[in-house]
């Protein structure tokens, strides 16, 4: 039988626990207009989610009701939602993400899910450009302006964006037209400090935009990070493989 869920997940830290540990429970969850619906690991949902949590477990919650309505989300949004709660990273390719991934961090915005946001930020930050204008100009229309999703935009297109790489150059230009000062402001002025020293940036510290609720968490999200990094595996031809025949 499975197990209660492990009580040290919070949605500050949420990692997809092993299935054996967890209560295999479901709620219903009703998604969009049609009301389509999925049965998820309530725990899974809960652990992740502030508003799920308190929704579900919460003191006013209605008796025996064991269901979520989000007449307002998308099919395909949640469902990357809960790709991620299985697997604990963003599942699309960085070729489909486009407006998917912008979608999936409103919506950890809004159901308070900190964690999928943190993964929103790497996955802009892996990415091997920049997201698309459209993307951007998106960001600066719908999000405060102190959404960290907002600076890391500046700093992404003002170190590393490259026009040269865009395969429509038409488009580009028309989405140019339309980015708002808010974006193109900073963006000069952190490309006209990088002209002056060309040597200075360096890799971004992305706990700037992680929104961590203490510095511990901040330490442990670069630990953690700088532990992902070294374990980069080498080229095949650099891997030893051992001696089959010896172990
Ligand atoms: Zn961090």
């Amino acid at each position: 039988m499975a197990t209660v869920i492990i009580e040290t997940m919070t949605p500050e830290s949420y990692e997809p626990p092993p299935m054996s540990a967890i209560d295999l429970a479901t709620t219903q969850v009703m998604i969009g207009d049609n009301a389509k619906s999925y049965n998820v690991y309530k725990a899974l949902l809960c652990a992740s989610s502030k508003n799920f949590n308190a929704a579900l477990n919460g003191q006013f919650r209605d008796g025996q009701l064991n269901e979520l309505k989000l007449d307002d989300i998308q099919e395909e949004v949640f469902e990357d939602y809960v790709d991620w709660l299985f697997a604990g990273k963003i599942c699309f390719t960085q070729r489909a993400a486009g407006m998917r991934l912008w979608d999936l961090y409103i919506f950890a915005d809004r159901f308070h899910i900190p964690q999928l946001k943190r993964d929103a930020v790497n996955y802009v930050h892996n990415a091997n450009r920049p997201p698309s204008l459209h993307f951007v100009k998106r960001a600066f229309n719908e999000l405060p302006d102190k959404s960290p999703i907002r600076s890391i935009l500046i700093d992404v297109y003002a170190k590393y964006w490259d026009p040269e790489l865009e395969e429509d150059k038409t488009k580009t230009r028309e989405e140019m037209q339309m980015l708002p000062a808010a974006f193109l402001g900073p963006v000069l002025i952190e490309v006209y400090k990088r002209l002056e020293h060309p040597y200075q940036n360096e890799d971004l510290d992305l706990c700037m935009y992680h929104e961590h609720p203490n510095d511990a968490q901040v330490q442990a999200c670069r630990a953690k990070r700088a532990g992902a990094k070294n374990e980069i595996p080498r080229p095949v031809g650099q891997v030893d493989l051992g001696d089959p025949l010896n172990g």
